[in-house]
């Protein structure tokens, strides 16, 4: 039996139908699926993708029941279209397009008008009653079919095409400025010409038999799936080379005989805002191409479609013809149960549909139009929930310039894409120089070549951050995304230099106080002030979103270091802290003082004497987080960054500590000398500071049960769960849960309050993985840090990978940056173990993940897979993560 490779549709007919996207492609697969309803399709037939790598495999040859295949397929198409292949009276003319199982507009080759021979293009002058466009139809086919099937389009851009440097003779010749104005014969020596350059070029007659055509026009569009353009964009999207493309062999209609044609595109219900209102263009007397191409302004199809005064509908111009396209966009929608893009064509009166499928839409318009066809009965809530892409709600929770607006701006650079959003503002080199402007009332954008904790203030500040180094998980990226600011880090575009005030970039300079614009969804860095319009946030999102939350089973917590950014969370739904990083609270005010007077001290009662300020201003705030979250989880982690973090590094700072300390600036300089190290993000972190500093360990404990003493005053109780970071060997664990066991017992029997808490690790060095067993026995929660993970796995600095990383996905090393989206295949292994290993030995050891991870929906979908309890995410991340987990569970079905 012989492989079926030829699928007929139109007429009576369809062999095939819409599931079949990737044995036909997507636009067979809907042009089957249309003929199958019925619907008007000019009759025609889908060569299989299969075929495509057949093709490949025979050495770009076909196999012999292809050819009768082909036939009986192009007797299908004569018979429903009543007309005849070569037919000098009225010939059936034909398109040859791509169509693969995902769209990849332009990428690939089309050919049109196949059939015309200077004997056929006297009949289609009969038929069509119009000379001219007979003419234009052929001189069009035989330059297309010179281009595309005979090559002979130009490599490089800059060279002309061939076939217009004739046309430009023409009309030189006879004066005509557009191509619309050459006459019949001026296009019939065109076409003459044609052919005699294709003599000359390829030592070949054009062929005028149009079987011949057909095949022509087949060969190249399979041979386009392996052109230069396919092969990278197939490259860029991540689509396999072995899929193939269909080919679709189609009648031709035309919207260009006279004024009776038209053609056009519509949306079942309106993509910008999701009203369920039918939506399009047309052109009267004109090319699908023509209305694409925007050389001709489109009117709209009804009066909801009408943008200004004076234009004409086609419901009022083609009544009947209208009247049909609405009957069919109906059917179509309750048919696909989603909102089609479609296009069609008007012949003599006659509509002809050429394409369904499901529309692009903007994100509040997907929200409206999954809760609006729910209550239509089109679909149930998990489907409605399916419907929108995480990856798109940035767009609905942050500033995102016009588009408009940013079509004519210019480019400056491009960074890693760090925290959605987008802003503009003068540009400030300094924290300090952003706090002082802002306070102004200007708005800031702060550049720099790396941030640091000192910096938090004038990040705060501004409007955005930009910096030169570093990735999605650096310090810039991640207090960014905490404070649901824009960032675009590691723009390894930009050359800054701090002494001049300024940066370059593609050999422009700015300098401090100039505009620029930062795009954090995409990481372009813009010239000058683009307009940003602010989401709107309807009530179809809140609906949704509570479908989702009854759907998941993951829980949804945050990483938030504040009151504020904990009520932030909370609004968007969260259900907890899942990391509260207490280093980011020694940067507020005066307490970075304390701080660095704590690390300078030379001895244990020095740091007694500065740990014994802070403990209040850290009191104050674990009270003002327990208060903002109110009864819901707590999760806080002890000092987890390198001391020297915290130091002054300018003299200036220096100076001062100096003398606040009574000490000289010498001893300052060699303190912070000695605290250097060479990999600080291997250093003497985590654990490892309270390991060698008790005491530090003993004041943040202290800090969190008095807190939790006064809160059980205050008339409500707290659970808190402390959390120790960076352990790698059980031995480090037990050694700090041990003085919080011996804290808690000290503030309980001194307060006379009793109260439960936990104590867990942060899983993020890989040996931590290795041994869950060991440390769960100790540990009654573990937190995945997957950013340290990630680091430690691949070796891969998180503040160095934007020197690397752009080129690394340029030639396809990596897939995706691993720390924004987790890599399941290597460190999910180490994740999975650690989750089975703790669970081997405390079976209800609760697990969650608090890297950044948490908030992406890839990893969020790994994370309930492996059975994690909850995950953690910056707060403005949290309706993903919410959107991700019921996701994740409506596809495990
Ligand atoms: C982590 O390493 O994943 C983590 C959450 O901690 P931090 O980013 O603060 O190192
Ligand atoms: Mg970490």
């Amino acid at each position: 039996m012989s492989n079926q490779y030829v699928y007929k549709f139109g007429g009576d007919t369809a062999d095939g139908s819409a599931d079949m996207k990737n044995l036909l492609g997507g636009k067979g697969a809907n042009l089957a699926e249309m003929a199958r309803l019925g619907i008007p399709v000019p009759a025609g037939f889908t060569i299989t993708t299969e075929m495509c790598t057949v093709y490949y495999k025979m050495d770009r040859n076909y196999p012999p029941e292809l050819r009768e295949q082909m036939e009986e397929g192009l007797e299908h198409i004569e018979k429903v279209m009543g007309k005849k292949f070569n037919d000098p009276r009225n010939p059936l003319l034909l398109s040859v397009r791509s169509g693969a199982r995902v769209s990849m507009p332009g990428m690939m080759d089309t050919v049109l008008n196949i059939g015309l021979n200077d004997e056929t293009v006297k009949g289609l002058v009969e038929s069509s009653g119009n000379e001219r466009f007979a003419y234009d139809s052929y001189r069009r086919f035989v330059q297309m079919y010179g281009d595309v099937v005979l090559d002979m389009k130009p490599e490089k851009k800059e060279e002309e095409d061939p076939f217009e440097i004739i046309i430009d003779a023409k009309k030189k010749e006879v004066g005509a400025q557009l191509d619309t104005e050459l006459s019949t014969e001026d296009l019939k020596e065109i076409v003459a010409k044609f052919k005699a350059l294709i003599k000359d070029k390829k030592g070949i007659d054009f062929p005028e038999d149009p079987h011949e055509q057909v095949w022509g026009a087949v060969n190249a569009v399979f041979g386009s799936w392996m052109g230069a353009r396919a092969i990278t964009y197939r490259k860029i999207n991540g689509i396999p080379g072995d899929w193939g493309t269909a080919v679709n062999v189609q009648s031709m209609v035309f919207g260009n005989m006279g004024d009776d044609c038209a053609t056009g595109v519509a949306f079942t219900r309106d993509p910008a805002t999701g009203v369920n209102r039918f939506f399009g263009e047309y052109l009267i007397n004109a090319q699908g191409e023509d209305v694409v191409a925007g050389i001709r302004t489109p009117q709209p199809v009804n009066d909801s479609s009408i943008t200004s005064e004076g234009q004409v509908t086609l419901q009022s111009l083609m009544p009947g013809p209208y009247k049909t396209l609405e009957d069919i966009y109906l059917k179509l929608e309750k048919h696909y149960k989603d909102m089609q893009d479609i296009e069609f064509t008007i012949e003599k009166g006659k509509l002809w549909m050429l394409q369904t499928r499901t529309g692009k839409r903007t994100v509040q318009a997907a929200f409206k139009i999954a809760v609006d066809m729910v209550e239509e009965k089109l679909i149930d809530e998990r489907t409605a929930v399916l419907r929108i892409d995480p990856n798109q709600l940035d767009q609905l929770l942050h500033p995102m310039f016009d588009p408009e607006a940013k079509k004519e701006a210019t480019v400056l650079g491009k960074g890693l894409p760090a925290s959605p959003g987008a802003a503009t503002g003068k540009v400030v080199f300094h924290a300090e120089d952003a706090i002082e402007l802002a306070e102004k009332g200007e708005k800031v954008i702060l550049v720099r070549i790396e941030t640091s904790p000192e910096d938090i203030g004038g990040m705060d500040a501004a409007q955005g951050i930009l910096t030169a180094r570093g990735g999605r998980t650096s310090h810039a990226a991640v207090v960014a995304r905490g404070m649901g600011k824009c960032c675009v880090a590691g723009c390894s575009d930009i050359i800054i230099n701090y002494e001049d005030a300024k940066f370059t970039a593609d050999n422009k300079v700015v300098k401090a106080g100039d505009y620029i614009s930062i795009d954090g969804a995409t990481g372009e860095v813009l010239k000058g002030r683009v307009r940003t319009i602010d989401p709107e946030i309807s009530g179809y999102f809140a609906k949704l979103m509570k479908w989702a939350d009854s759907i998941r089973k993951l829980k949804v917590r945050t990483n938030a270091d504040t009151p504020a950014d904990a009520l932030k969370a909370v609004e968007m739904g969260a259900e907890g802290i899942g990391l509260c990083r207490t280093e980011h609270m020694f940067f507020e005010g005066d307490r970075i003082k304390a701080v660095r007077e704590m690390i300078l001290s030379e001895d244990e009662a020095g740091r007694r004497k500065a740990l014994t300020k802070l403990e209040p201003m850290q009191k104050s705030d674990f009270i003002g987080i327990f208060e903002a979250m109110d009864g819901r989880p707590v999760t806080i982690r002890l000092l987890d960054p390198p001391l020297h973090e915290f130091l002054p590094h300018e003299e200036d700072q220096q100076k001062e500590m100096a003398a606040d300390m009574g000490v000289s600036l010498k001893v300052i300089k060699e303190k912070v000398e000695s605290l250097k190290e060479f990999n600080p993000m291997l250093g003497n972190r985590g654990c490892r500071l309270g390991i060698k500093y008790n005491e530090i360990s003993e004041m943040q404990v202290h800090a969190i049960f008095s807190a939790v003493v006064e809160c059980h005053k205050k008339g409500f109780k707290v659970v808190p769960e402390v959390m120790i970071p960076l352990i790698g060997t059980a031995m480090e664990f037990t050694i700090l849960r041990d003085i919080t066991d011996k804290v808690a017992e000290e503030i309980k029997s001194s307060s006379g309050v009793d109260f439960d808490y936990l104590v867990g690790t942060m899983i993020e060095i890989p040996r931590a993985a290795l041994t869950a067993d060991q440390i769960a026995a100790e540990a009654e929660f573990f937190s995945f840090g997957t950013n340290d993970l990630t680091q430690m796995t691949f070796g891969y600095s998180r503040d160095d990978i934007g020197s690397f990383i752009k080129v690394y996905l340029d030639k396809g090393v990596l897939p995706e940056d691993p720390f924004l989206t987790l890599d399941q295949v290597g460190v999910g292994q180490l994740v999975e173990m650690g989750i089975k290993k703790g669970r081997s030995v405390r079976p209800d050891l609760k697990i969650g993940i608090c890297g950044e991870h948490g908030g992406d929906p890839a990893s969020v979908e790994f994370c309930h897979r492996v059975g994690m309890d909850y995950v953690s995410c910056s707060p403005f991340r949290v309706p993903i993560a919410r959107l991700a987990a019921a996701q994740a569970v409506i596809k495990e079905g």
